[in-house]
């Protein structure tokens, strides 16, 4: 029997794509990993990356199925297949069910697809990928890892809506959060970047991708964030308003004639920095355009900026006490010009930048980029959601295996 250490699956179904990762338990960095795109489209094809290169191939079939089965035939080809060890499944809602990664059964499929009332989006494609891997591969454990599970340990009063209860307790409208898994993973990074007690910490961690959210974390748990029950709610993001009056919302709404599917469309699609630039969601081609002087890249940048800056000061209020502001995402990792932005308008709370060290902390490094006398450490810190997804599959299955055999 071989000794190589097993791997793990890492699926992410959406509604036309299915993102995927393959990782041996002891490594970060995978083995393989890709997209299958344009699924029930045109052109369907699916890309793989190795430390190689890459290679795309077209999908004759344009189904999900056919983008797995192709991925399966590849892990075959490499001789991978016999050492699969597990399936980890990235679940955008976990609703009110899930508080931790689960091993999925038939019940925690229905669960899932319980919450797809509340992620229409989301959910239903997840379900759709987690049933077919099931049929592909149904003698390893499969498991799913929530977004939204990490923030589970907000109270009351920071995740209720101040809208009539009942739509809480009837339709569970209320604040969920999204890129736990991100959280987790940069918080626990952070805590030993910083020397930080693990069970005495305050941090705001900003997750600044095309998807942006801030959180506030104490002692390792969640105890506010920015997104809401869906994940449009908070920061400016690359296509997402973020917050809007709602009463602006009803305006447009009468005023343009917009219907429930073109609210959604302006909300998610045509607003945040590409709205606000007329130009990109891209914040690195915003920042060459700002240099230029393009106005609107400029005004798209400060807007992501103030917004920032006043969710982060928001968020310190909800800890104990502020030790870290850690930044992550493709933004927070790598754009020097944007954390120092930020830095400068949180001179409030006593934050002092190092200016060359956050110049030399960017493409996945990690560091401190705060000066001497700063109130509190300002971090960098990579996030890896997928490794977190690879650990957690990797321990239930483990626990799976050890009942199997107790
Ligand atoms: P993510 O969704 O985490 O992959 O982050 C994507 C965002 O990160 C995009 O807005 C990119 O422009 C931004 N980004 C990536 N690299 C850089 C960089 N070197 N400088 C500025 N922004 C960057």
């Amino acid at each position: 029997m071989s000794t190589d250490p097993r791997l793990v699956l890492v699926l992410n179904s959406g509604s036309s794509s299915l993102k995927f990762a393959v990782h041996d338990t002891e490594h970060p960095v995978p083995l393989l990993s890709g997209l299958a795109e344009r699924l029930g489209g045109e052109n369907a094809a699916i890309t793989f990356k190795e430390a190689e290169g890459k290679l795309v191939l077209p999908l004759e079939t344009a189904t999900h199925t056919a983008a797995l089965d192709a991925l399966l035939a590849a892990l075959s080809h490499h001789g991978w297949l016999d050492r699969l060890a597990a399936v980890g499944h990235r679940v955008a809602h976990g609703g009110e069910y899930f508080t931790h990664s689960t091993l999925i059964t038939p019940e925690i499929v229905n669960d899932i697809d319980a919450c797809s009332a509340l992620a229409p989006l989301h959910n239903p494609a997840a379900v759709l990928g987690i049933r077919m891997a099931l049929t592909r591969l149904p003698n390893i454990p499969h498991a799913a890892v929530f977004d939204t599970a990490f923030h589970q340990t907000i109270k009351p009063e920071a995740y209720l809506y101040a809208l009539p209860i009942a739509l809480y307790r009837e339709q569970r409208v209320r604040r969920y959060g999204f890129h736990g898994t991100s959280y987790r993973y940069v918080c626990r990074e952070a805590v030993r970047l910083l020397g930080l007690d693990p069970a005495d910490h305050g941090l705001v961690i900003a997750h600044l991708g095309n998807g942006a959210s801030a959180t506030a974390v104490q002692d390792g748990v969640s105890v506010d964030t920015s997104m809401g029950m869906t994940p449009l709610e908070g920061l400016v993001m690359g296509t997402r308003s973020g917050d809007v009056d709602p009463g602006a919302l009803l305006h447009i709404m009468r005023i343009c004639d917009y219907d429930v599917n073109q609210m959604d469309t302006l909300l998610n699609k045509r607003s945040g920095l590409l709205g606000l630039s007329d130009l990109s969601n891209d914040v690195r081609e915003l920042e060459a355009a700002a240099e230029r002087g393009h106005a609107g890249a400029q005004l798209a940048l400060q807007v992501f900026v103030h917004r920032l800056a006043r969710y982060i000061g928001g968020l310190a209020m909800s800890l104990r006490r502020l030790d870290a502001v850690v930044f992550t995402g493709g933004i927070g990792e790598n754009s020097v010009r944007m954390r120092a932005m930020t830095v400068t308008r949180l001179r409030a709370l006593g934050l002092v930048l190092d200016e060359a060290s956050n110049a030399v902390t960017t493409g996945g490094t990690s560091g401190l980029i705060n000066a001497a006398g700063s109130s509190a450490q300002i971090a960098v810190v990579p996030t890896n959601e997928e490794w977190m997804i690879v650990c957690d599959t990797a321990a239930l299955a483990a626990q799976a295996t050890a009942l199997e055999s107790a």
